[in-house]
């Protein structure tokens, strides 16, 4: 059986979906038993198999399992190093065998009718290096497993290790691991009765935290709410009040520009602006003037704002009331000020339970030592989330009243990223949320060390963006920084299903990633279908040769019901989106890329027609196929940009299947002809001034970055968690000399002296 029948990408995409959507109502044995019947079904094997390792007894134990005796699930224990399954973690390595009994180290498990699975795969799953499984598949055929397999298991080992690792800490915290129902104790409708209680909301920031509660309250500038109204202020008052409040946001924004950078750091600037412009402080003024207490001029002028904020039709300006009551409330403040002046509060350890919070207050708490918060309401998109994501602060945003009740210090664990909110944990739930801190900590600091901007030595800025399969993957890519999505798979959703999705399905899907990149360039690539890439529910004939059938742009224009689907979702998707562009692959020719702008633009013409919104976005082309490169100079003044697909490019330039291991080593990126043909393609979109990209694999092969950089390419588009390694490197490379350098490799001829060359250069960089 073939590695493409076996459907490793269908495999992989699956697992990436399941692991995004772990239940924990459901628990960590249901998501495994999931597991391994996807696994198996995808690699078409037998038998799957997934053990999980005890630290305790340092056994590993059978959690989860298709095809063997289910009585062996839970029962089923190995020492680590016991049967070549235990072996597989004592050496941290896959073992993949024909013969499974060939094995020194097999062992035979009585019952387990393991006898037929001749062929055997097993490879360890490890969070940092730390033992957290073996995932195993078996089948009955000799010498079933592929090197490829190997690598697909070794990817959904990465994944599972992820989920396990957090669902195991995660459940220990809610005590579900060995007993299902979360302990609850009595409870009434206004308040928690005593003992554990699990709160789910949303999470608006995706960090954790833990701490005694603290209730506070903003009431001012609700109807009854006036407070005390201090008698005897004047104009002179208030004019200093304007003064101070001044000066504080100014101190504010500037603390807050040294700790983010991005939009969210304008907000008190936007609250100087509001204070000094002459419809809100001119009025006040007016009415003070006309006889008002200053005070209540303020308290009905902040109201007549929040209120004409609270009806607008448009949702970020109605997100501006805790704004304009943030600005009121600490005019106010300084208006009684100093009298008023109180000891700024601590909250170090405090889990702070508000109803409502201003976006200055998250900034005063982010200072004061807060552990987290819980908001009863609001938006996930409200300047307050934003600025607890920005600040790293966790933040749930709940609706149960309860919450408002506990008493002052009840103990509180948050969980900002999955939304949860334990009350009164107990000491191991404790303990292993100390736990997961302390590991997050660690790889926060490590993707925290991504600087904004990627630099080379001498100062040049190059643009590193993110390549995107599953949406799940964006959190991974705005965490490294990415300057956008230089290539999204748009197959991958369409893989994963069981049906098409619809136009509403795809242009719901783009536009969610077009949100969640804020601005940033992202570009859709249509459906790559065909190749290893291929659909359930609509099977195609491929022939002997995949690759070379009917896939990419071939199958898009032979099947135009389909290609418009997803051109018109993702016209849509551009509408108010000018940062979405849509390329194509593996075009051949100036015909077909015009044939695919033809029916963008008969799409348009729908949509208008149906008086859809939408917008034509840049188009590009995909350079992956000799014939493109040899087409290059008129596809970059046909096309609006290029974008290099290297993988698919060395493979079809030096005919060595991609997906192939047996011929990997003529796999050879370096290969003179490969240099050339990039080269060429760089000359030819600088000749038509315009923008070209790289994103197959060899834009993050850190041997390769001084030639890429060396013949002008400026913008590199690879997986996310290659970002780190890619900026540090390109920061030691001198464009200077990398130039001088990728001229000297376009005139080797010889591979080998190419890969010399390459060599000495890495040694001596
Ligand atoms: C490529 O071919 O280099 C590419 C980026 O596309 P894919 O890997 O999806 O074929
Ligand atoms: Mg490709």
């Amino acid at each position: 059986m073939s590695d493409f029948q076996k459907d490793n990408v269908a495999l992989m995409c699956d697992i990436g979906e399941l692991v995004g959507l772990f239940d924990f109502e459901t628990g960590l044995d249901a998501f495994l038993a999931k597991a391994v019947s996807t696994v198996a079904w995808h690699m078409r094997a037998a038998v799957c198999s997934i053990f999980l390792y005890e630290p305790d007894t340092q056994e590993l134990v059978l959690r989860a399992n298709q095809g063997l005796n289910p009585d062996l699930v839970g029962r089923l224990r190995l020492k680590n190093g016991e049967g070549v399954t235990g072996m597989t973690l004592k050496e941290m390595r896959p073992i993949c065998e024909a013969r499974a009994t060939d094995n020194p180290h097999y062992k035979h498990i009585p019952g387990s009718h393991e006898e037929q699975f001749v062929s055997f795969l097993a490879v360890p799953i490890l969070r940092k290096m730390n033992p957290v499984g073996v995932i195993a598949v078996q089948d009955p055929q000799w010498n079933y497993f592929t090197p490829n397999d190997v690598q697909a298991l070794q990817v959904i080992s990465s994944q599972l290790a992820g989920v396990i690792e957090n669902a195991h800490l995660l459940l220990k915290i809610r005590g579900t691991e060995k007993a299902p129902a979360v302990e609850v104790g009595e409870a009434s409708d206004s308040e928690f009765g005593p003992g554990t209680h699990c709160v789910r909301g949303q999470g608006a920031s995706p960090v954790m935290g833990m701490g005694l509660s603290t209730r506070i309250g903003h009431y001012l500038f609700h109807e009854g709410d006036g407070g005390a109204c201090p008698l005897g202020l004047t104009e002179a008052d208030f004019d200093r009040a304007v003064a101070l409040t001044e000066r504080q946001l100014l101190e504010l924004q500037r603390r807050l520009e040294d700790k983010i950078h991005d939009a969210a750091s304008m907000i008190f600037g936007a609250h100087v602006l509001m204070l000094k412009d002459d419809a809100f402080s001119g009025e006040i003024r007016a009415q003070i003037r006309a006889g008002k207490n200053p005070w209540t001029a303020i308290l009905d002028e902040v109201r007549r704002y929040a209120e004409l904020f609270a009806h607008s039709p448009n949702p970020s300006l109605r997100e501006k009331v805790l704004d304009v009551e943030d600005l009121g409330h600490r005019l106010l403040h300084n208006l009684s000020a100093p009298a008023l002046e109180s000891t700024s509060p601590d909250y170090t350890g405090q889990i702070i339970i508000a109803e409502e919070l201003l976006p200055s207050d998250i900034l005063k708490l982010s200072a004061e030592g807060a552990a987290g918060l819980v908001l009863l309401g609001g938006g996930q998109h409200s300047h307050v989330a934003i600025l607890a994501k920005a600040l790293q602060i966790p933040l749930v945003i709940a609706s149960d009243q309860r919450l408002l009740h506990l008493p002052e210090k009840t103990p509180i664990l948050l969980d900002a990223k999955d939304g949860q909110i334990v009350v009164r944990p107990g000491p191991e739930a404790i303990q292993t949320m100390k736990d997961i801190i302390r590991s997050l900590a660690d790889s926060e600091r490590l993707a925290g060390q991504v600087k904004p901007e990627t630099r080379t030595k001498n100062g040049r800025e190059i643009q590193l963006l993110a390549n995107l399969n599953l949406v799940s993957e964006l959190e991974v890519a705005l965490h490294v920084k990415a300057k956008g999505i230089g290539l999204y798979r748009t197959e991958f959703p369409f893989i994963v299903r069981s049906t098409f999705p619809t136009e509403e399905e795809q242009y719901q899907g783009y536009k969610r990633v077009l949100e969640k990149m804020e601005g940033r360039p992202v570009v859709f690539r249509t459906l790559d279908i065909g190749g290893d890439k291929a659909l359930s529910y609509f099977p195609v004939d491929h022939g002997n040769n995949p690759f070379l059938g009917l896939r990419a742009l071939r199958f898009s224009l032979r099947n135009p019901a389909i290609f418009k689907q997803q051109l018109r979702a993702l016209l849509r998707a551009a509408h108010g989106n000018p940062q979405a562009k849509v390329m194509f692959p593996m075009v051949a020719s100036l015909d077909e890329f015009e044939a695919a702008r033809t029916l963008a633009n008969g799409c348009r013409q729908e949509l208008e027609q149906e008086g859809v919104p939408c917008r034509m976005p840049e188009l590009g082309v995909m350079i992956e196929l000799p014939s493109a490169v040899m087409m290059a100079n008129e596809l970059a003044v046909a096309a609006d940009f290029l974008s290099i697909g290297s993988n698919d490019l060395i493979q079809y330039l030096l005919a060595v299947d991609r997906t192939n291991d047996e011929v990997a080593d003529w796999f050879t990126p370096w290969h003179p002809a490969v240099l050339r043909a990039l080269d060429w393609i760089v000359r030819a979109a600088e000749m038509a001034g315009k923008p070209i990209s790289i994103c197959g694999n060899l834009g993050s092969d850190p041997q390769m970055l001084p030639f890429l950089l060396g013949i002008g390419l400026r913008t590199l588009s690879m997986d996310s968690m290659a970002i780190p390694a890619v900026q540090r490197r390109i920061e030691r490379i001198d464009l200077a000399v990398a130039q001088a350098q990728a001229r000297q490799m376009l005139a080797i001829g010889h591979v080998e002296k190419v890969a010399e060359f390459l060599k000495s250069i890495d040694a001596a960089g």
